[in-house]
């Protein structure tokens, strides 16, 4: 997974202040029916593809109405549980959601899950379009023996459990071994060396969860190996990621020279973002030879190329040693060991089928569709009337929050033209939304929980502190 931020951070930023002033009346009407309205549409899943969807939708059907129905009581998908604590300008997003949620046409139903709580089959007779967007919550395993051993987890879990996704406090990695090493060098994977690696000072002002915080500060690691299958002319992240890396005061990134072999004299071919990010490994590289030794008490990033993993034993990680042919990783005979107290895979996530009336891919892991269409099972390019898919759900994890609201939008707008072209019912009064015996979370619901974790966040000197028990938000949502 790649997500280059350069461009896309600032952009985002700029355009969304983030203001707390919450337009109250407006998220009151949120919970009035709205009889008048002539088409229903339900989102499923509250991250940036359902919300940038729900925007779009909102601007150009003015006789719609939208629901977002959320598995958590919380909004905001991965910009809550994945972005990295220590990118708090990424999570700016939120305020566009905000604005979004106070149109008195959208509705947040939070705490209600498609296959569980509700059936595809129930919303799609509620609605007269449903579409989904409830992102990819699995992750891709390396399919080696020992793989469920306690010091090998997933990349996926590691994020979750200092972003405070309820649940994922149960993980309590140990981090009282020296060596980490990282399987894969995606962005994900350097969030979380990075995070591994930080002060904890500077960790202590963000929103990561108080647990992480405690298990950091009490931390051993001092060696952070990331490793991927190809060569640094294919390395997956991103320059942003790799200067931050760089910048990390106490930390020496050591690369292997042998890596590098006959890169320097390929730099001027590349497209210019390749060009400069290897420009970088190239003088970080350099840099390193004059250096005199690492300070003892000194942690290390030590990324390493053309290693695919192998073997997992108690302390170790055996790689096989790879050549690239076309571009490819292929493993030779010649294997290498690294020491590893803790395992990261960080090759991938996946999405699960929710509901087995979904037309799922399981190879891919993701929903069969046809442009945002989703196909109908076994009927070749024939698509389901009214049922749409958006975000990772349907692309597969890949790209950042602005590739996701390019694709929702580009779906949303699919939608609008089906709808103009007739290409499913929206003539007949379709009634929404209702469960009973479940405890929603409105969106009224959502800012009482928001306005409790800021206040004890600024208490704490911190951004915010999350809430972790489900039990404990549903409380304070006042459900
Ligand atoms: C660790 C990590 C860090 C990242 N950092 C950045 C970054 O710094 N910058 C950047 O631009 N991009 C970043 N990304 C990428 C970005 O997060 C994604 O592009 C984006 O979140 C995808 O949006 P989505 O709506 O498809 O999925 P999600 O964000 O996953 O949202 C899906 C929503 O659906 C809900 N859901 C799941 N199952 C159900 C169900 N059965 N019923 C109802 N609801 C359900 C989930 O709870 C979630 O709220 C990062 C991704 C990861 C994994």
């Amino acid at each position: 997974m790649t997500f280059p931020r350069n461009l896309l951070y600032s952009r985002l930023s700029s355009l969304n202040k983030y203001s707390r002033n919450v337009n109250t009346s407006a998220v009151r009407l949120q919970n009035v029916q709205q009889v008048t309205a002539k088409k229903r549409i339900c989102i499923v899943g509250a991250g940036p593809a359902g919300f940038y969807a729900a925007q779009y939708l909102l601007k150009q059907l003015s006789d719609c109405t939208v629901d977002i129905v959320e598995k958590l009581p919380v909004p905001f998908g991965l910009v809550r549980f994945g972005v990295a604590p220590d990118h708090p300008e990424v999570k700016n997003v939120i305020n566009t959601f905000t604005k979004t949620a106070e149109n008195p046409r959208l509705r947040f139903f939070g705490n209600v899950s498609l296959g569980q709580d509700v059936s595809l089959q129930e919303l799609r007779q509620r609605y007269h379009a449903v579409l989904l967007t409830y992102g990819a919550d699995q992750d891709r395993e390396l399919q080696l023996q020992n793989e469920e051993q306690k010091h090998v987890i997933s990349a996926r879990k590691f994020v979750a459990w200092y972003n405070g996704l309820p649940g994922a406090e149960q993980l309590q990695p140990d981090l009282s071994g020296r060596d980490v090493t990282i399987v894969g060098q995606g962005n994900v994977a350097m969030d979380v060396a990075r995070m591994l690696l930080s002060p904890i000072d500077t960790l202590k002002a963000t929103d990561t969860t108080e647990y992480a915080l405690e298990a950091l500060a009490r931390s051993q690691v001092k060696r952070v190996h990331l490793v991927g299958r190809r060569g640094p002319l294919q390395a997956a992240f991103t320059i942003k990621e790799l200067r931050e890396m760089l910048k990390l005061p106490n930390v020496t990134t050591n690369w292997r020279a042998d890596d590098f072999a006959g890169i320097a004299e390929q730099v001027e071919q590349l497209q210019r973002p390749r060009r400069r990010l290897t420009e970088l490994m190239l003088k970080s590289l350099s840099e390193q030879s004059k250096r005199t030794a690492t300070a003892v008490d000194g942690k290390q990033f030590l990324p390493i190329f053309l290693r695919a993993p192998k073997a997992i034993s108690a302390k170790e990680i055996e790689f096989a040693v790879t050549q690239l042919q076309e571009n490819a990783a292929v493993a030779t005979d010649t294997t290498e060991c690294l020491p590893a107290d803790l395992i990261l895979r960080s090759i991938g996530y996946k999405s699960s089928c929710a509901d087995p009336a979904i037309n799922f891919d399981p190879q891919r892991g993701h929903v069969r569709h046809d442009q945002g269409r989703v196909l109908k099972e076994g009927e070749g390019s024939s698509v389901e009337p009214g049922l749409y898919v958006a975000g990772w759900l349907g692309t597969g994890p890949t790209g950042v929050i602005l590739t996701t609201m390019n694709g929702a939008f580009a779906v949303a707008k699919t939608i609008c033209d089906d709808i103009t072209a007739n290409a499913f019912d929206t003539a007949s009064t379709k009634p929404g939304f209702e469960v009973a015996n479940q405890r929603i979370v409105t969106w009224d619901g959502w800012l009482r929980i928001d306005q409790h974790e800021c206040e004890a966040g600024k208490a704490k000197g911190k951004l915010r502190e999350k809430i972790v028990d489900v039990e404990q938000m549903l409380r304070i949502a006042g459900v």
